[in-house]
């Protein structure tokens, strides 16, 4: 089959020709129909984060298609299921975390297109426990960035406690930015995008944002925030770069809370007397459980959210990651595998 490979951290990846991977007890294999290309795989390529990934390796983890083998033992899904593999590959089951809701801290855990091949490739070993199950009606394309951008979105939403009525602001109107406004707005929030370019902030007003900021200049987003909502409820970070987490602890009203998701390397600052005597809440949100997954999916099957996707090639890897990493993309890049 044909995948997209890492041979070494921070090299441009190679379209190769590698086996198709065969089944083993509890297993399904899935043929790629699409897979969405995530700023994480960008990451994973470059090494960024201090575990790293082993190579070669292939990345991706947005892929949906349909079962195509199953493992002797697997007997609750069936072939020719339409369904997506996430980030969350497989856990435990067993630990704490996996036993309360909370599978995707469990430290077991393989995550997909990082730890383990992912949906890079024309066929996709998973574990079908972790499946994301793609409604009827939603097409593949359209389906591959929930996976990872809706999921994530929806519950870093939940996270920031914001209620419906309330403010949120969406900080970074990228791949995940731009599911998250359309989330937050079908969950009831008032939502705030704020993004650094024009032609960002006129995607998030296109879609359903009530007030738009450029943060270009952090402490004018910050005064505008301030001077005309008496600042933001909670927030949610999916920017990647970290003086965006910085900026954002300014636009919280006293008892705020942001949900951070954007995972650059590195740290940022945080005035220990506002946190304490405004009472912040900064909190870090990691994907989302199979619940999560499942209504992320299903607010897009009653096309309450849809992703704003341009198709491409795999063959176009290296160019979509170097776009990606100059900012250039509006929305997400989702390969589209009926056109290898
Ligand atoms: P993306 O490149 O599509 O979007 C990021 C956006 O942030 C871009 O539009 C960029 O212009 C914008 N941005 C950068 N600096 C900004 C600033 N100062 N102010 C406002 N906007 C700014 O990337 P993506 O695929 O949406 O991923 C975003 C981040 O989320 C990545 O770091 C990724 O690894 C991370 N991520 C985390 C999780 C999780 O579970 N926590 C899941 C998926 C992705
Ligand atoms: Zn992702
Ligand atoms: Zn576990």
């Amino acid at each position: 089959m044909k995948a997209a490979v890492v041979p070494q951290l921070g090299s441009p990846l190679e379209i190769r020709e590698v086996p198709v991977p065969e089944v083993t007890p509890g297993t399904v294999l899935i043929r790629t129909h699409a897979c969405g290309v995530c700023h994480t795989d960008l990451h994973a390529a470059n090494g960024d984060w201090p575990l790293k990934p082993t190579v070669p390796f292939i990345p991706g983890h947005e892929g949906v298609g349909e079962i195509v083998a199953l493992g002797s033992g697997v007997d609750f899904v069936k072939l020719g299921s339409r369904v997506g593999v996430p980030w969350l590959h497989t856990a435990c089951g067993r630990c704490e975390f996996c036993q309360t809701g909370w599978e995707t801290l469990c430290a077991r855990q393989q995550c997909t297109g990082y730890t383990i091949n992912g949906g890079f490739a024309e066929y996709i070993l998973a574990d079908p426990n972790y499946l994301g199950f793609l409604p009827d009606g939603l097409d593949y394309v359209s389906a591959a960035p929930i996976l990872c951008a809706g999921v994530t979105t929806y519950k870093g939403l939940k996270e920031s406690e914001v209620r419906p009525g309330e403010w949120c602001a969406i900080v970074g109107i990228g791949g995940l930015g731009h599911l998250a406004v359309q989330y937050a707005k079908a969950m009831g929030m008032k939502v705030c995008a704020v993004a650094r370019s024009n032609e960002k902030l006129d995607l998030a007003k296109k879609l359903g944002a009530d007030m738009v900021v450029n943060s270009r200049d952090t402490s004018l987003a910050i005064q505008e925030v301030q001077d005309k909502l008496g600042g933001v409820h909670g927030a949610l970070v999916t920017a990647v770069t970290n003086e965006a987490f910085g900026m954002t602890i300014g636009l919280l009203r006293r008892k705020g809370t942001m949900a951070l998701v954007g995972l650059p390397p590195g740290d940022f600052p945080t005035p220990i007397f506002d946190v304490v005597l405004k009472r912040l809440t900064i909190r870090g949100s990691i994907v989302g459980n199979r619940k999560d997954l499942q209504e992320a999916l299903d607010f897009a099957g009653e096309k309450k959210v849809a992703s704003h996707a341009k198709t491409d090639k795999l063959e176009n890897i290296n160019q979509i990651f170097s776009d990606l990493e100059a900012g250039k993309i509006n929305g997400r890049i989702v390969l589209d595998f009926a056109n290898l």
